[in-house]
């Protein structure tokens, strides 16, 4: 009871915090960014389908504001493409695979890497940070807590010299309410989640891996390899709080079954 006090009440300031206009985005285009096929779908929701495989969307997002277009997440190494059998990772088990280059999908919509305002990834997993060095002047929004997370070896994450925003908690990217980095930790220390508020399309919450299908978001299942339960169902009940107060709608990253309803760019929704 205590905990859920504190996340309701933490909850209402950042909301109030919010501005609730969002006059600047006319567009968001999903990406295709991979696709990832695993044997046990477990490896995600602990004692549930053991042995069941499982196919993942990998989704990257593209937002476009008056004032410039932000990347959020960038996928699997465009450099996967090369192989259309993709890269099977013998520790895993997973096979990794890519389509379509990031590269190829931003030329085909006229965006140049110097177009690019900003990036944000949900967090520093393979999957979503395989191409921040394609875009090595372009401001990256991530949070301290992920930034001075080491890797395994103990080498930081990313190179000291890309230009970075170290974020401590949610940030309103364009300063008009459009597009916010809300801080949801716990899949990884410093993962964070992205309100997008779109004129037609309305509000949509990109999940990051808070959840990795809409199964483990309906029953609150977390990975086992996720660095806090706790914090990761905390930040689950954020992300329902917010999809109440802004009806929006909850696109998860790497649910293959609700990525393969959406537009896909160049389409994209307004
Ligand atoms: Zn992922």
């Amino acid at each position: 009871m205590k905990l859920g006090y504190l996340t309701a009440a933490a909850f209402a300031t950042t909301l109030g915090a919010l501005p609730a206009s969002a006059a600047g985005v006319d567009k968001l285009y999903v990406l295709d960014c991979g696709r990832i096929s695993a044997p046990d779908q477990s490896r995600w929701s602990p004692g549930v389908n053991v042995g069941v495989p499982i196919e993942l969307s990998d989704n990257c997002y593209l937002v476009h504001n008056t004032k410039g277009w932000f990347l959020w997440d960038t996928g699997l190494p465009d450099a996967l493409a090369a192989n259309p059998d993709g890269f099977k990772d013998a520790n895993s088990g997973l096979l990794l695979q890519r389509a379509k280059t990031l590269s190829g999908q931003l030329d085909q919509l006229g965006v140049k890497p110097g177009d690019i305002m900003g990036i944000g990834v949900s967090h520093t997993h393979p999957d979503h940070i395989g191409n921040v060095e394609e875009f090595p002047q372009v401001m990256f929004y991530v949070q301290k807590a992920e930034y001075d997370w080491p890797n395994a070896n103990g080498t930081p994450r990313f190179k000291p010299e890309h230009p970075v925003t170290k974020l401590e908690g949610d940030h309103d990217v364009f300063g008009d309410g459009s597009v916010v980095i809300i801080s949801t930790p716990g899949h990884t220390p410093g993962h964070q989640s992205l309100l997008v508020r779109l004129p037609k399309t309305g509000a949509v919450v990109l999940s990051g891996d808070s959840a990795h299908f809409k199964a483990n978001w309906d029953n609150r299942r977390v990975p086992g390899f996720n660095t806090s339960k706790e914090q990761s169902l905390a930040s689950m009940d954020r992300i329902a709080g917010l999809l109440a107060k802004e009806h929006a709608q909850l696109w998860i990253n790497h649910d293959k079954a609700q990525s393969d309803t959406q537009k896909k760019s160049p389409e994209f929704y307004e």
